[in-house]
């Protein structure tokens, strides 16, 4: 089967290029100017993309999927639907499930139901600890080794794995938590250093967390809340900098969301410490000023119950402030910059979603529900939007920090080359409208960006050259 995307913007080597994609039995044939006797072939279908751009599918390295354990929030066909929809060909899965994958026993039902219900390709990650729990070590050496055979072919586990790409293993993390113990830490980061793997940290330290909702800052002051601080982040940011350098363990940041994690990385980065870091579109877009003044104006509006919560462009805000809750929280205006000079100078790689859905009784809670929002549907608009239509960066940049650099930081087969799988997504960059989380494939419906009004609508996402949306 032959498909050719045609008269696009096509983002190919870095840059973007007037042109036309062959797709041949899923992968990219050729890319081509001349396409006359192509468009008169009958085995050819001819798709007008005209005054679109088409950009390698977006790779989030950090996604929550919620199957097996709490199908109810998400599951994996809901998430890969969400990631198709926002552009994504490649999201790799968190391990705080339930059980937790933690050996191949407990990744089975995981891997089955990638297998049969997954539009995108999905990897998850294993745990760290047992239980991710940070009290035992998981088998590296036995999940790497039954990975490679995935990888081969070589298992009949599971009958589809002749799919055009077998599932492989993102990587470790306890995401979620942190591993506290550095003896724990320094093993983990040996053994999967000896094996090639890559550990992806969540950095959080609970005895010198301060609160569980929001930020130590102007928010938690007029909330009358104990906030988190930075340090409970960036601490650990530290330790672990000094085990990788000392380990040689490929090491990965989740998360980033303080200035001092971003100066201690830049840093790691100049001494040659194996390290990369990603953050989030909330930490770039977002401060807790903004937060706050969304929770005065909630006050009001609930005081004054006539009063209607418009946005100013015709949209209700339909979903609570729980939808500006999520772990680590919205910084201050100095984090969010120095953020934006990490994404400018690469010290922070990538930009990942950490789409973390919950239920809608959940969430209601406000401040008091579960951490996490959703990401997926909007992280491409919401970021095109706000910082490279407005001069920020440019929208190459934006394509390397969402498709380039993840991928080849987590050793996957991407790009829009010849020969390359065909995992690619087509915007229009012209659209302009809000954002309704009622419009989500996921099954979250709480995101910071609920009523904001973005430019880039996704309008396809092709995986080995199929239509997934
Ligand atoms: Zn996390």
């Amino acid at each position: 089967m032959k498909t050719l995307l045609s008269n696009a913007k096509v983002f190919t080597h870095g840059s973007f290029l007037e042109t036309n994609v062959l797709i041949e039995d899923g992968v990219v044939f050729s890319l081509s100017d001349s396409i006359s006797c192509l468009e008169a072939d009958p085995s050819v279908s001819v798709i007008d993309y005209s005054g679109k751009y088409i950009f390698p599918g977006f790779v989030d390295v950090h996604v929550h999927f919620r199957e097996p354990g709490f199908l109810y929030k998400e599951d994996i066909a809901t998430g890969s639907r969400a990631a198709a929809k926002g552009g994504y060909t490649h999201v790799f899965t968190m391990p705080n499930l339930n059980p937790v994958p933690d050996s191949i026993e407990n990744m089975n039902e995981e891997l089955k139901a990638i297998h049969e219900k997954a539009c995108v390709k999905v990897y998850p990650y294993a745990s760290i600890t047992k239980g991710e729990k940070g009290e035992e070590l998981v088998d590296f050496e036995e999940m790497a080794e039954y990975f490679e055979l995935l990888g081969d072919g070589r298992t009949d586990d599971f009958e589809k794995n002749t799919a055009s790409h077998a599932i492989r293993l993102a990587g470790f993390s306890d995401d979620g938590t942190g591993v506290e113990d550095a003896y724990y830490m320094e093993e983990a980061m040996t053994r999967v250093a000896a094996i090639g793997g890559i550990i992806s940290a969540h950095c959080e330290i609970k005895s010198i967390l301060g609160g569980k909702n929001v930020h130590d800052g102007v928010l938690a002051k007029e909330l009358g809340y104990r906030g988190i601080s930075s340090e409970s982040e960036w601490k650990m940011v530290e330790r672990d900098i000094s085990l990788s350098k000392e380990t040689g363990c490929r090491y990965h940041v989740c998360h980033v969301s303080t200035k001092e994690s971003v100066e201690l990385i830049r840093k790691a980065k100049k001494d040659g410490v194996d390290i990369t870091c990603e953050t989030g579109p909330h930490y770039l877009l977002l401060n807790d000023e903004d937060v706050l003044k969304e929770v005065l104006k909630d006050k009001l509006e609930n005081q004054d119950r006539a009063a209607e919560k418009n946005t100013g462009d015709g949209y209700k805000i339909k979903y609570g402030i729980g939808r500006f809750k999520m772990n680590p929280p919205i910084r201050s205006e100095e984090d969010r910059k120095a953020l934006i000079e990490g994404i400018k100078d690469g010290t922070v790689d990538m930009i990942a979603t950490d789409h973390a859905p919950h239920s809608l009784e959940e969430k209601s809670k406000g401040f008091d529900g579960p951490m996490g929002v959703v990401g997926l549907e909007c992280a491409f608009p919401v970021l095109y939007t706000g910082l490279v239509r407005t001069g920020v960066i440019s929208l190459e940049k934006l394509i390397d920090l969402m498709s380039i650099k993840p991928s080849e930081r987590f050793d996957v087969e991407h790009g829009i080359e010849t020969g390359m799988p065909a995992d690619l997504t087509v915007y229009d960059l012209d659209e302009e409208y809000v954002i309704d989380p009622d419009t989500f494939a996921s099954k979250g419906r709480f995101t910071p960006f609920e009523g904001r009004k973005v430019f880039g609508r996704c309008i396809a996402t092709y995986v080995d050259g199929n239509p997934v949306f």
